[in-house]
């Protein structure tokens, strides 16, 4: 019995890949192993790493000069590792900060000397909005600028790539990666946690021009300095060998559905159903301004906040999980990423509904 799971993350993943996952787990291309249990040096683990990669940049477009990079530690230890990266220590960077995550990533730069400039601040709109594209300035000599394309916690999503010049622009994409086609050449750097929209958790996947490699500071742990690893094939040591295996048998199932465009139509009809039922409920309600509004992560309050408890309680007894709002903002949060089929968008606002008739 499959559920419909709406977590933030770790997150649903597309049944069809998981059937594969399942069928080969003992018998992997004829090993007699499991992908688990094969050497990462193995001729077959090389081919299926490279073909991962192959397909992401099929399936992405990412453009000559790029190196893919398959790393470990999460998005936060990219937190870190990007300023060890891509500055000198005392250097200027700018950030937008628009809700908890990129709040963090700015705690880690501060933390590794930086001058961290925030060019927006949306604090002031408790994080309900995304800057307008014309209301900031990017300081030329920013070695970087950083921003949160879709904030996990607070549903708020960038409408528009942010406008830099010729400074390099990093983009946290780990809540919003694959949802929809992305230009490429318009980043200097892209990271993401695996675990929502590309695998399992364990796999960080780092999308780096190659003008910004060569530069970590010395000192830089080797299986963070993008150089080495670019170098090394991402293989310096041991990596997350399920989850590269695993990613590519999702952007095989991205690619055999029609690819970023066609992830990109469903995703917004799921995001436009749910909005809408919000938008004409007196009962339920969406904090986020309209132009900012996530595709993946819909945070949604209800009338009777006491009723919060029991409203996720029962909708795990309907078949819905995970619907509990972050920790820090309580209510409601209904994350939709691509595997969530519409049927699930769907059952949820019929369970919502249901829930209202029964206790306004
Ligand atoms: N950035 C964003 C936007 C996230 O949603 C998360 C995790 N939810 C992180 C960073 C941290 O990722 P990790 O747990 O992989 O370090």
């Amino acid at each position: 019995m499959r559920v419909y799971n709406f977590s933030a993350g770790p997150a649903m993943l597309p049944i069809d890949a998981l059937n594969v996952a399942q069928s080969e787990l003992t018998d992997w291309q004829g090993s007699g192993m499991s992908v688990l249990e094969v050497s990462h040096r193995s001729k077959s683990f090389v081919a299926c790493a490279a073909e991962t990669e192959a397909l992401l940049r099929e399936v992405m477009s990412i453009p000559t000069g790029y190196r893919v990079l398959f790393l470990q530690g999460g998005a936060s230890g990219q937190f870190d590792a990007i300023p060890l990266n891509l500055t000198a220590p005392g250097a200027t960077v700018d950030f937008f900060k628009t809700g908890q995550w990129s709040a963090k990533a700015i705690k880690a730069a501060q933390a590794q000397q930086l001058q961290v400039n925030v060019v927006a601040d949306r604090a002031e709109s408790n994080y309900t909005d995304t800057p307008a594209a014309d209301s900031f300035t990017i300081d030329p000599d920013a070695a970087y600028v950083h921003y949160t394309p879709n904030e996990t916690i607070g549903g708020v999503e960038f409408g528009y790539i942010p406008e830099t010049g010729d400074v390099p622009l990093v983009a946290d994409l780990s809540s919003t990666i694959l949802s929809r086609p992305i230009d490429v050449s318009r980043y200097g750097l892209i990271y993401a946690g695996a675990q929502k929209n590309m695998g399992p958790s364990g796999l960080c996947v780092v999308i780096v021009r190659d003008d910004l490699l060569g530069k970590a500071r010395p000192g830089t742990p080797s299986i963070w300095n993008y150089q080495a690893m670019a170098e090394a094939d991402s293989m310096l040591n041991t990596p997350p060998t399920f989850g590269i295996y695993l990613l590519g048998l999702i952007l095989k199932w991205v690619r055999d559905l029609g690819g970023l465009s066609a992830m990109a139509e469903r995703n917004q009809a799921k995001a436009a159903a749910l909005y809408d039922y919000l938008d004409a409920s007196d009962y339920y309600s969406n904090p986020v301004a309209a132009d900012s509004r996530s595709w993946m992560n819909v945070p949604f309050l209800q009338a009777n906040p006491e009723l919060d408890k029991a409203f996720v309680e029962q909708a795990t007894a309907a078949g819905l999980t995970n619907l509990g709002g972050h920790r820090s903002v309580g209510g409601m949060r209904a994350s939709i990423y691509n595997a969530m089929p519409l049927e699930g968008v769907e059952a949820l606002i019929d369970f919502m509904t249901d829930f209202e008739t029964r206790n306004r």
